[in-house]
């Protein structure tokens, strides 16, 4: 004959019993640092990005430059060969108009985000990002943008050292 449990036995918890200190509670706050190793390839792409450049890494075999820089070629498998600086300009790839922020809240004035292909790397070659300076009625595939850096001085070695990519207006490029 098997035993079956139809009800746990005990009282449930619910937060008005730690808040209400009916039980028990310790308050405990980890100190859990943890550093992380971005790469050979990243941790250049980031270093130059704080300096308000744009970088990739070119492969001798197939002749692409690639960006966001990577030490391997997976079309030739082979290492790559030269770092090379490429353009802040570029093409919107594709984009998205959002109406959530970054924490899933609802917005009334969309955010754009998308792939930006960047100019003097190969074909396709991008980076995701947001685009600003441009309304959901203007933006589109194929649009040239360039990018908005924030102040040298706020620069932290992030891709949101650029803050966004925005239109390339006359004689801009
Ligand atoms: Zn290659």
């Amino acid at each position: 004959m098997t035993a079956r449990v139809d009800r746990w036995p005990g009282v449930e918890l619910g937060p008005k019993d730690i808040e209400g200190r009916v039980v028990t509670s310790v308050r405990y706050r980890p100190a859990a640092k943890f550093a992380w190793s971005a790469g050979e390839a990243m941790s250049r792409f980031l270093a130059e990005l704080q300096r308000g450049r744009l970088i990739a890494r070119q492969c001798n075999t197939c002749r692409r430059i690639l960006f966001p820089p990577r030490m391997f070629c997976e079309e030739c498998y082979r290492p790559t060969d030269a770092w090379v600086y490429v353009r802040d300009t570029g093409t919107i790839e594709t984009y998205s108009v959002s109406y959530l922020d970054t924490d899933a809240r609802r917005i009334t004035e969309p955010i754009f985000v998308g792939v930006v292909s960047i100019d003097g790397a190969s074909p396709r070659m991008g980076i995701m990002h947001y685009f600003g300076e441009v309304t959901k009625e203007e933006i589109r595939i194929g649009m040239p943008v360039q990018a908005k850096w924030r102040p040298a001085e706020d620069r932290v070695g992030s891709v949101l050292d650029i803050e966004y990519f925005r239109p390339v207006r006359e004689g801009g490029r």
